[in-house]
This record gives C-alpha cells, sequence and structure tokens, in this order.
C-alpha cells in the first residue's frame, strides 16, 4: 500500500513554524497583513476566503476581506488594489477567481503590486519564475514542491508527468519542476495516448479537475502520486482526479483527497505574506 503523503499533517507543521516566526516578527514591530478581494457570492469562493482569513487568524496575520458586489464596475476594483497597493499594513493582495465575466482578470491581476502579489501571477512575477530568479511562487506548486521535500523525496532526474496545463497549476509548476532538474512533460486533453504517458511517470501529477480520471492501470509500480484536483459528487463528498483506492495499492505514495495538497496550498499563501512583510521580496 501507498504510504500517504498527508498534506493536512504538513500544512499543521508549517503553522507552528510561521507562529513562530510571525511573533519573532511582531518582536520588531512588524504584523503580516493580507488582503483579500472577493466578488460575487459564489459559494466556493466564499468557502475558500473564510478558510483563508481563519488560517490568517490562526497564525498571527492581520487580515481583511473586501467583499464587492457582482456587477461592480472594473475601475472600482482598480481603484481598491491601488489603495491597498499604497497601504503599509497589507503585504500581499490576493483577488480571489474566478471573477464575473464583464472583468479581465489579467487587467486586475497586472495592478497589483509585484512585490505583494502573493498568489504570484502577475506577468512580472510570473517571468521571474520562468527565469529562475522568483520573488514569490505560486501557491499550489509551491505547496506541490514542499510537501514532497517534507516527504524527503527527490525531484532531481525524475519523470515527472504533468496532467493538466492551467496558469494556475500545471504551467508553473512544470517550470519549478525542470528548475529542480526534473525530466518534465506536460499532458492535457490533446494529448493522445495518456495511459501510455502517465505509465512512465515517476511522480505524477494530476491538476484536470476530471473525478477519476486516473485509474490505477495507468500507474507505474512504486511511482509518487499527487492528486491536484477537486470534484464534488452528486452525494456533496470530494474526490480528487485519481482513483485513489485502487491506485493506492500500485503508487508508492499518494496525496489523498481530501486533505493533500488544498490545506498546502493556503500554507503557501500564508509563506508568501510573511516572506512580503520580512522584505524578502523586496528585489
Ligand atoms: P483548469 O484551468 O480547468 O485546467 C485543467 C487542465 O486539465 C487543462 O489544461 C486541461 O487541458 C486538462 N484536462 C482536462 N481534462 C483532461 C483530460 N481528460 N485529460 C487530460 N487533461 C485534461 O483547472 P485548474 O485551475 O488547473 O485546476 C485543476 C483541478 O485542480 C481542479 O479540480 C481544481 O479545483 C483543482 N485545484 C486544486 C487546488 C488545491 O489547492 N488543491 C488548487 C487549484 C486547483 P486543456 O488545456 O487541453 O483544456
Amino acid at each position: 500500500m501507498a504510504k500517504i503523503l498527508d498534506g493536512k499533517r504538513i500544512a499543521e507543521e508549517i503553522k507552528v513554524e510561521l507562529k513562530l516566526e510571525i511573533s519573532e516578527l511582531k518582536e520588531k514591530g512588524i504584523v503580516p497583513g493580507l488582503a483579500v478581494i472577493l466578488v460575487g457570492e459564489g459559494v466556493a469562493s466564499q468557502i475558500y476566503v473564510r478558510n483563508k482569513e481563519r488560517v490568517c487568524e490562526e497564525v498571527g496575520i492581520f487580515s481583511e476581506v473586501h467583499r464587492l458586489a457582482e456587477d461592480v464596475e472594473e475601475q472600482e476594483i482598480l481603484d481598491l488594489i491601488a489603495q491597498l497597493n499604497a497601504d503599509d499594513r497589507i503585504h500581499g493582495i490576493l483577488m480571489q477567481l474566478p471573477l464575473p465575466p464583464h472583468i479581465d482578470p489579467q487587467k486586475i491581476l497586472s495592478a497589483i503590486s509585484p512585490k505583494k502579489d502573493v498568489d504570484c501571477f502577475h506577468p512580472e512575477n510570473v517571468g521571474r519564475m520562468f527565469l529562475g530568479e522568483p520573488r514569490f511562487l505560486p501557491c499550489t506548486p509551491l505547496g506541490i514542491v514542499e510537501i514532497l521535500k517534507r516527504y524527503g523525496i527527490g525531484i532531481s532526474g525524475k519523470k515527472v508527468i504533468i496532467v493538466g496545463r492551467s496558469n494556475i497549476v500545471g504551467k508553473p509548476l512544470a517550470m519549478m519542476m525542470l528548475q529542480k532538474n526534473a525530466t518534465v512533460t506536460m499532458a492535457h486533453s490533446k494529448t493522445e495516448n495518456l495511459k501510455e504517458e502517465a505509465l512512465r511517470a515517476e511522480i505524477l501529477i494530476v491538476a484536470a479537475g476530471h473525478a477519476g480520471l486516473i485509474s490505477a492501470d495507468m500507474i507505474k509500480q512504486g511511482a509518487v502520486v499527487v492528486d491536484v484536483g477537486i470534484n464534488r459528487g452528486s452525494d456533496g463528498k470530494l474526490s480528487g482526479d485519481v482513483d485513489f483506492p485502487d491506485v493506492s495499492r500500485i503508487a508508492g505514495a499518494i496525496t489523498p483527497v481530501p486533505g493533500g495538497v488544498g490545506p498546502m496550498t493556503i500554507m503557501s499563501l500564508m509563506m508568501n505574506t510573511v516572506k512580503s512583510a520580512k522584505g524578502i521580496n523586496n528585489i
């Protein structure tokens, strides 16, 4: 049976470390601050934002949530971002996605000061990451790299297959894995033989948003499987993209859903906010 890569436990470990770091910062008069902008009433977004607020409170990060109406004008968001960019209490600004269709997400994300862009979506920060000189690293990929590191799973020289090529997960993760000397293959919905590709993976990372996409016959014996997917079934239960019960009989290690990558993503946001408060991002 595969070893369970317990994201919840590692996130708790990081929480303890961050609390200590934050209390040391507070002794120097610095309170890390995170501003979250939430547009509309989307249920999932509301839950994500509440979780972020809760974890901020637990670790000692000051947080404020700006809730804007679904029909808000683009300019109003841009004005709020300008105000937060200039606010010394705020070290990180997070725009909760998705935005309503009348708002151009790229315009909004590009308005956030790159030095407060703790989600790492600003083109300057994406470019820096691409060049191997990151200011911040994007939260979900950072959480994945961190969980592998803390379980002592080496990346250098490994065959890494990533399923999914979104700007949030797949693409930045591929870049980060490449910088860690993995041999990276990216698969997506147009990939012709996903099974053949997946079977070559020593580390298989799946971020497609497609429940049950990866079955046991697609796994190389002993492979490390990271399941990023979050899918809600008709019974309301969450599941990943990987058939967990069968795959865990073949894989060497596997992240569960829930309790795998999800908790790590939130901790990455906290780590980036603390990094920003420390001024490590002032490059
Ligand atoms: P996305 O923007 O919808 O991208 C999905 C990617 O998967 C696309 O590149 C798509 O290919 C590919 N894909 C879809 N169906 C496929 C199939 N049958 N075979 C191969 N590739 C396929 O999604 P995302 O934002 O990256 O998120 C992916 C999943 O991760 C979602 O379930 C999301 O909820 C979850 N997620 C979890 C966390 C976390 O913290 N745990 C964070 C972010 C996202 P094309 O490019 O060809 O369309």
